[in-house]
């Protein structure tokens, strides 16, 4: 049913189970690719293992995850990434695994950040701003602010509800967010969140982390100073 395919730190190290020998070698290779981009970013898995399985089938991945959104093709928790097999994804070409890969990974970056599984848990990351990091420290493509704008009306696109109905039109304008995090703060900006989070490590501290930074009083401010300062209407 699983293959347990890799185990990840700097230096990547790779262990496999006899039935995974066969997918350790394409992963090994895109894990050095994503944690030179990691590196990049200031973001540092955490000392313990990360492994990485892959599913041969949908219902593997989603009796593992208890996730069964259609888009769904990959989830991390603090030790394991879950990877639905390439061959499932429709687009499965290399650059498209290195970026999956990547973006994977630096969910546990993000949760790295704190002292343990329980203090991240505590932390309850917001999804919008975890999607848009990865998502730009993975150099994925998402839907334009255009579109996000045309497909979301005056509705804050970056809500859970977002993610679930037109999960698109969320990571688009999760990821217009943290670009532009990234514009005016530099690309070491989601570690340095994530540490100002971990120093306050209660309920809603990355949220909080990221607003002081961006200087902004609340989500919707902050996101109509983004789509403003694009040139669009709100
Ligand atoms: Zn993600």
């Amino acid at each position: 049913m699983l293959l347990i395919a890799a185990a990840c730190q700097t230096p990547a190290r790779v262990t496999a189970s006899a039935a995974a020998s066969s997918e350790t070698p394409w992963i090994s290779a895109h894990l050095e690719r994503a944690q030179q981009s990691l590196g990049a970013f200031g973001l540092v898995l955490g000392p313990g293992a990360t492994t990485v399985v892959v599913h041969d089938t949908t219902a593997s991945f989603v009796a593992a995850t208890g996730h069964d959104e259609p888009a769904l093709r990959a989830w991390t928790t603090w030790s394991t990434v879950h990877l639905l097999h390439p061959r499932l994804w429709g687009d499965d070409s290399d650059a498209v695994r290195t970026k999956r890969l990547t973006h994977e990974l630096c969910h546990a970056a993000l949760l790295h950040a704190f002292a343990d599984e329980q203090a991240a848990r505590t932390a309850e990351l917001p999804r919008f701003f975890t999607e848009g990091a990865c998502s730009v420290v993975a150099g994925q493509a998402r839907v334009s602010l255009d579109k996000v704008l045309a497909r979301a009306d005056d509705d804050l696109p970056l809500t859970i509800d977002w993610f679930v109905k037109d999960p698109d039109v969320a990571y688009g304008a999760a990821h217009a967010l943290a670009t532009a995090l990234v514009h005016e703060h530099g690309p070491g900006v989601f570690a340095q969140v994530m540490a100002s989070a971990a120093r306050d490590g209660r309920a809603g501290c990355v949220e909080r982390a990221a607003l002081t930074l961006a200087g902004a009083p609340d989500v919707p401010a902050w996101w109509r100073r983004v789509v403003d300062s694009a040139g669009r209407a709100p």
